[in-house]
């Protein structure tokens, strides 16, 4: 009995489960964000917003200036072109959380200013001569056709240079 008992505690299973979970999820844009969204999808425009104390322009708009702590109000237009303050070119497949399909590689995927923005956006940018791809390359967003009020419709950002 003794010796059955250790051996229980000593074998530790894991459960594997053949079921695909999903795990869906949604939250509200906020204001501020529906803005940037709708202008996005309406008017394939961006508008940010300003903080009245430090001048900052956010693009994506943040309710809230963080390091004023001050409420924002001003909305101001920004971009539709920017610069490429960093990114990374992906080299390795994987499944696309979003799509579920297989994400073809090689692509980029950049850290974004709007012209006339203090913050920048994440987002993938097309190119046909990675050598192009660079910190401080101009690019512009091409939108989606069929735009639905998400980042998804910018399809992605294109070298301008
Ligand atoms: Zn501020």
């Amino acid at each position: 009995m003794q010796k059955e008992k250790k051996k229980e505690e000593k074998e530790l299973l894991t459960i594997h489960s053949s079921i695909d979970a999903e795990q869906p999820f949604r939250y509200s844009a906020g204001r501020y964000r529906s803005r940037f969204l709708t202008e996005i999808r309406d008017s394939q425009k961006f508008v940010g917003v300003r903080c009245p104390k430090c001048q900052k322009v956010y693009a994506p708009p943040k309710e809230v200036c963080g390091p004023c702590f001050c409420k924002m109000t001003e909305p101001v237009k920004v971009g539709p072109q920017g610069v490429i303050r960093s990114f990374t070119i992906v080299r390795f497949s994987f499944v696309d959380p979003e799509t579920g399909a297989t994400k073809a590689v090689p692509y980029a995927s950049g850290i974004i200013q709007l012209d006339g923005a203090d913050n920048a956006i994440s987002h993938y940018i097309e190119y046909d001569d990675e050598s192009r791809v660079r910190i401080g390359a101009r690019v512009e967003p091409v939108f989606a056709e069929k735009r639905t009020g998400s980042m998804k419709d910018i399809k992605h950002f294109r070298l301008i240079d």
